[in-house]
């Protein structure tokens, strides 16, 4: 019996699906090289946006292609799916599987060298476009110490280099309140900068990274923490989303633009050569010119060296899709076209 894994989306998905491979592997399974010669079809979905739910549905008409080759095929749906999508998936998939219990499986990593370790899953802090909270739930923390193992035994089978991940990773350990105080409270004995500290002790060599951080959750303490960890790679995923404060409170991102800018005039004091990425989202509701034009500014000021642009598309359940749509697609893809080509045009070292 052989199986193929289809995965959309991010880094995490990624680590699920070798969690996946694992599970299968154990039961008997065999990879499959080709997806018309499997026997069962894995989906690891993500709902982010919805051009990635729609290329799910698009895989209907492939799924009865196969189906009439081989009777027995069976096709599973797992990832982040919302429950306003789950009941039309049960149409197109034999059966849907819940992703939240993959921590304790370890993975069949698909890298000679590269392995991700996820220490976290899920958040609390529901940013209004996003859909993380709901189809992965709150914030829920590995223990530590079978992070540990895992990262030690992942350097012993000879990787060289170690993704620690977490919707939000650096509230690994410490939660921010989602109340209107935005307080934080420490939930665990190790923090994420005590938990980064003892994974580049571990012996061997290899280089470790982290994503995704919130620039909210970032302390000093992380800061110091990555630049005295010999292994701790200077390379950061650092999402500020919007660079006008009002958008930024619109979508619940707890941090203002000065904020993050001093954030990371911090960063940058401290690790001089750091390779520094974002995300941004274009278009999103009520987004006035103006307003795109301060996240413009941004990018002349930090110069990233690189950045993930995502146009705004609305998510049901969420906060902001209560909002009207209201920047017209040729408008989002012109921000888009005009960040892009300022990345491009600013002289940056490639990450
Ligand atoms: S911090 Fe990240 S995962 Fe959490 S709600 Fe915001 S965008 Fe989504």
């Amino acid at each position: 019996m052989k199986y193929y894994i289809i995965t959309f989306g991010c880094q995490m998905n990624k680590a699920n699906s070798e969690r996946i491979a694992s599970i299968l592997e154990s039961k008997g399974y065999q990879p499959a090289s080709k997806i018309n010669e499997a026997d069962l079809v894995v989906v690891n979905m993500c709902s982010v946006r919805q051009s990635a739910v729609d290329r799910v549905y698009g895989l209907a008409p492939k799924f009865k292609k196969l189906k009439e080759k081989n009777s027995k095929l069976k096709t599973i749906l797992t990832g982040c799916i919302l429950k306003e999508d789950k009941k039309k998936f049960r149409k197109i998939f034999d059966s849907i599987w819940n992703m939240r219990n993959y921590f304790d499986i370890s993975p069949k990593c698909q890298s000679k060298s590269l392995a991700f370790v996820p220490i976290s899953n899920g958040c609390n802090n529901f940013c209004s476009y996003c859909v993380v909270p709901f189809t992965r739930g709150p914030l829920t923390c590995r223990d530590h110490q079978e992070i540990l193992k895992e990262v030690k035994d992942l350097v012993e089978r000879g990787y060289k280099e170690i993704w620690l991940l977490g919707q939000n990773v650096n509230s690994y350990g410490v939660q921010r309140e989602t109340d209107a105080k935005q307080k934080t409270k420490q939930t665990r004995k190790i923090n994420f900068p005590k938990l980064l500290k003892m994974v580049n002790d571990i012996p061997g060599d290899f280089s470790i990274r982290f994503t995704s951080p919130h620039p909210a959750d970032f302390t000093d303490e992380l800061i110091d923490t990555m630049a005295k960890c010999k292994k701790v790679a200077h390379y950061l995923n650092l999402p500020v989303q919007s660079g006008d404060n009002e958008i930024l409170k619109k979508m619940n991102r707890s941090y203002t633009i000065e904020q993050y800018k001093n954030l990371v005039k911090k960063i940058r004091k401290k690790i001089p050569d750091i390779n520094l990425s974002t995300d941004v989202i274009v278009g999103f509701p009520g987004e006035t010119k103006k307003q795109f034009e301060n996240t413009v500014k941004l990018f002349k000021e930090i110069k990233f060296n690189m950045a993930y642009i995502a146009k705004y598309s609305p998510r049901p359940g969420t906060a902001a899709f209560k909002l009207k749509d209201n920047v017209a697609l040729d408008e989002k893809k012109r921000r888009y076209k005009v960040l892009n080509d300022l990345l491009e045009n600013l002289k940056r070292p490639a990450i």
